[in-house]
């Protein structure tokens, strides 16, 4: 569905579906050079990341395996921890593999800090991250970036996976939530 297709509960689109598929084209181009020798395992953070990695995946132009982990923040509250606990594992061995984990979004960064570390325990040769959006301003850890879409204020976001109480994940776009529909001011 599109933003028109849902009234006023947007109080802004930050990024349109067409914004979104041109700059994952450049990432794709960037990450196609920087893996020439070798494909990487392209590893998807569900929920959120099934949209970034379908059109990631596709736009690239050598094969593109892919894996999934599903993990969730330990503790009370909606921010993150940076506790995590794996609710699935990946199906591969990533013993001496480069592995790119795609994201949707990072906020603290606390999540994907653990990622990373966790799946480099694992033997992979290399982990790098690919992200859609990113909350500089948020940001808790010294976390490295290698390729990110684009930088976007510390406002709570949906759509293109993202949810709200697992609603907005199908609108094609990355719009700012009307803070009436959370029950906030505004
Ligand atoms: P972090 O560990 O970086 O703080 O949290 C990252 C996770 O929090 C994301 O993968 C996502 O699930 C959730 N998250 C952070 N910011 C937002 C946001 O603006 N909108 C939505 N829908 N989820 C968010
Ligand atoms: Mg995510
Ligand atoms: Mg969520």
């Amino acid at each position: 569905m599109d933003a028109k297709h849902l009234g006023d509960e947007l109080s802004v689109v930050l990024h349109t579906e067409a914004e979104l598929h041109a700059r994952l084209a450049e990432l794709a181009r960037e990450i196609e050079a920087d893996y020439a020798d070798e494909p990487p395992l392209l590893v998807g953070v569900l929920k959120g990341a099934v949209m970034v990695m379908a059109d990631l995946a596709r736009e690239l132009r050598f094969h593109a395996q892919m894996d999934w982990m599903a993990v969730s923040s330990y503790g009370a509250g909606t921010k993150s921890s940076g506790v995590v606990k794996i609710l699935k594992d990946l199906d591969s061995d990533i013993t001496d593999r480069d592995v790119l984990i795609v994201e949707d979004i990072i906020d603290s960064g606390l999540t994907l800090h653990w990622l990373k570390e966790n799946l480099e325990s694992r033997g992979a040769r290399s982990v790098r991250i690919c992200t859609m959006l990113r909350k500089p301003d948020a940001m808790k850890v010294d976390l490295e970036v290698a390729y990110n879409g684009f930088d976007i204020p510390v406002d709570f976001v949906v759509g293109y996976g993202l949810d709200y109480a697992e609603d907005y994940r199908n609108l094609r776009d990355v719009a700012i939530l009307a803070p009436h529909v959370y029950g906030g001011e505004g």
